[in-house]
């Protein structure tokens, strides 16, 4: 990943905030990442990859979610496609997808429906296999990046279990339609993707006929662990606002930084981003020794990453006070973004439904 900073740094400059009012990100910014394989950057280099660790890329990842969150965002998406592709692709499917998305184009992955969002298992959409071909009906929601998107991966029903499908987004039967002004993440490209009798070659078809929910977790698994990298990089951008403001402000003859109330919230917004840092260096070395606590500790990195995202940059909210109350200051955006990150990828609750089954079940 040499140079993918600098690289990030010089793409974003100080437009996230103008990307945010706008609701968009250029399209030549997006272009220019995926055409680095910086979007998906954990692709194996023998699919044209880069081939970097869970540790490197989550380290990248919130790098940018410290710039951007909507572009962290559409990054998350497109790993999630890669690494459901990765995961229930056949070599084939490998070798004709991966390329593409390290190589240029843009991919988002659809699992939720409007009676489908933390349970999934009310999944209505359908794939359907005729002979060489499937067609694909439903009605997906909240679709991240499906506006940019060349390719949305869909899950959905399949014979008695569940599948995913590689849809082109140009493909007849699919609209694209905006979500309109979402309140974090405005950039992001969330938008609902209807898909009327999508008619594909099978070939498109990754990993028929598992369990729907063994399906979605594998698929999430990513989505979850980038988040949760996203997370720490909102907590940073937080902290370095608070801090460099608290360090210049003065009222009541003192600096804020010198007031022990604001002292707390500094020592408060460090504590977040240091548990922040700690479980997802956790998480990240189990996906790259592949250990088996792989799944749980994901969970556990987006679930603590999440819930000290949301109260790190409310507390950043509040040592600035008036100065983080204007539309785009990098505070202000965090705190909108971070609040979703609770509801994203398994909620909170979701999270904590989880890790609860898990110590349950630990042995004594
Ligand atoms: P609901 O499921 O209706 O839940 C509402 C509340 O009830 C939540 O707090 C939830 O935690 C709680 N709740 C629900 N069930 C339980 C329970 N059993 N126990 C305790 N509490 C419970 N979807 C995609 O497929 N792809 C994407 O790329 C994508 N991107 C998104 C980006 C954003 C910014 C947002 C907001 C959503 C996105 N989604 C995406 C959808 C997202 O995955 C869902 O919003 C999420 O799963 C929650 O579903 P819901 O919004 O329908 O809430």
């Amino acid at each position: 990943l040499a140079g993918a900073r600098d690289l990030v740094g010089d793409l974003v400059g100080d437009r996230a905030a103008e990307w945010d009012r706008a609701g968009l990100i250029p399209e030549e910014v997006l272009r220019t990442l995926s055409g680095r394989g910086l979007l998906c950057a954990g692709v194996p280099e023998a699919s044209g990859g880069l081939g970097a660790s869970s540790a490197a890329n989550g380290e990248f990842t919130a790098f940018v979610g410290s710039r951007c969150s909507s572009l962290r965002s559409v990054m998350t998406s497109q790993g999630m496609a890669a690494w459901t592709i990765q995961r229930l692709g056949s070599a084939q499917q490998h070798a004709e997808y991966l390329p593409k998305l390290a190589g240029g184009q843009l991919a988002a992955v659809a699992f939720s429906e409007p009676e489908a969002g933390s349970d999934l298992s009310a999944m209505t959409t359908t794939i359907e296999r005729h002979d060489d071909t499937v067609i694909v009906r439903g009605q997906k929601v909240w679709t991240t990046a499906a506006h940019y998107a060349d390719m949305i991966v869909v899950v959905g029903r399949y014979g008695s279990g569940a599948a995913a499908v590689v849809v082109p987004a140009s493909a007849p039967g699919v609209t694209v339609t905006r979500v309109a002004q979402p309140s974090g993440c405005r950039a992001a490209g969330h938008a609902n993707v209807t898909l009327d009798e999508v008619r594909l070659p099978a070939t498109a078809v990754l990993g028929g006929g598992q369990p729907l929910m063994l399906l979605v977790t594998t698929a999430l698994a990513y989505g979850r662990i980038s988040v949760a990298w996203g997370c720490v990089g909102i907590l940073r951008a937080c902290l370095d606002a608070a801090r460099g403001h608290a360090r210049t402000r003065t009222q009541f003859g003192k600096r804020l930084a010198d007031h022990q109330l604001v002292a707390r919230h500094l020592a408060n917004l460090l504590t977040s981003e240091q548990i922040a840092t700690r479980v997802c260096e956790h998480a990240s070395r189990c996906w790259d020794e592949g250990s088996p606590e792989m799944v749980v500790a994901t969970v556990l990195a987006k679930q603590v990453s999440a819930v000290q995202a949301a109260q790190g940059a409310a507390t950043a909210v509040q040592v600035l006070g008036s100065a983080a109350a204007h539309e785009g200051h990098v505070v202000e955006r965090a705190y909108r973004d971070a609040k979703l990150m609770e509801l994203i990828e398994g909620s909170t609750e979701i999270c904590e439904l989880i890790l609860a089954d898990h110590a349950v079940s630990m042995p004594a």
